[in-house]
């Protein structure tokens, strides 16, 4: 008998992917959490049925969410991981040698432990001296910080149930004063395809152009996620995220990647027509 993991995407288009074996079931305080294993996409985390990432395709959302913000900021040295439980963006911080700290703020600590156990690839650096892990609510944590980081990612769930606090206006704010005079904070903006995710995408921009005073929005294609394409904030206090990139100084570097690279940099932030109406929309 074939086993299949299938997501709604909308009312009308389901997504699934077939699957070998159910490693994992588990419901935490806040969400129930499944890891699968598949043959096309290796073993995949999903949180309340919804998709988080799979070991085939996880670089590209890791990297986007990383490299493009630290090229931008190189010199960053105190960065704060709001989500991100599963070790991905952390992973790719430990990279830059000059980060001297990184805060993980995960509100659930079963994703952590599940995910130290099934997915080494994505969590095998949480061990890092530079880390702490810290099991709160981010919404909470960032209302006692004022002038502290140089870079906040924001790699929370959709914006319902635990991670709808992350898309709020208090939230984007709290960001800007926990941040450095010449801090960024970079999040995960959903997808502007299909109308129920470019609604909140929409929200999610607004209130982000309300709080900073440099805000773009930048695209990668992650295939595990509803449509494909899918969108990323890039918020600033002072950097602009193409004019004030150093191609030459991150490529001295030397970090391999296998999505990222400065020509992806430029690109990722020019807009299909279509999303630059929905973002003027606001
Ligand atoms: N890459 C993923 C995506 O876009 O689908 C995000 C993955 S990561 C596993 C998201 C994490 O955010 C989850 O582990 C969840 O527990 C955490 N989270 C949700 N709400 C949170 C909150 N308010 N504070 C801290 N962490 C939160």
């Amino acid at each position: 008998m074939e086993l299949w993991f299938t997501e709604k995407h909308t009312e009308h288009v389901k997504f699934s992917i077939q699957v070998d074996k159910q490693l994992y079931s588990g419901q935490s305080e806040f969400q129930r959490i499944d890891i699968f294993d598949s043959p096309e996409f290796g073993k995949f985390l999903t949180l309340d049925g919804y998709m988080m990432l799979t070991e085939k395709d996880e670089f590209i959302y890791h990297e986007m969410i990383v490299h493009v913000p630290m090229a931008v900021h190189p010199l960053a040295k105190r960065v704060l991981v709001i989500g991100g439980g599963d070790g991905g963006a952390v992973r790719e911080l430990t990279r830059y040698l000059g980060i001297e700290r990184i805060d993980l703020v995960e509100i659930d600590r079963q994703v952590v432990d599940v995910c130290r156990k099934y997915l080494p690839q994505t969590a095998g650096r949480l061990d890092d001296p530079r880390v702490s892990i810290h099991y709160e609510d981010g919404l909470k944590f960032v209302r006692a910080e004022e002038n502290v980081y140089d870079l906040i990612i924001v790699d929370s769930t959709d914006p319902f149930g635990p991670g709808e606090g992350l898309f709020t206006k208090e939230f984007y704010g709290n960001c800007f004063k926990a941040l450095k005079e010449d801090g960024l904070m970079v999040n995960q903006q959903e997808s502007p395809f299909y109308p129920v995710d470019a609604i909140a995408m929409q929200r999610a921009h607004k209130r982000i152009v309300d709080s900073f005073p440099v805000s773009r929005v930048y695209q990668a294609h992650i295939p595990t996620y509803p449509s494909g394409h899918w969108l990323f904030g890039f918020a600033s206090k002072k950097y602009h995220p193409t004019e004030d990139f150093d191609a030459s100084a991150w490529m001295k570097l030397g970090l391999k990647t296998r999505y990222y690279n400065p020509k992806i940099h430029i690109g990722a932030f020019a807009l299909p027509n279509y999303v630059k109406t929905l973002l003027e929309e606001v």
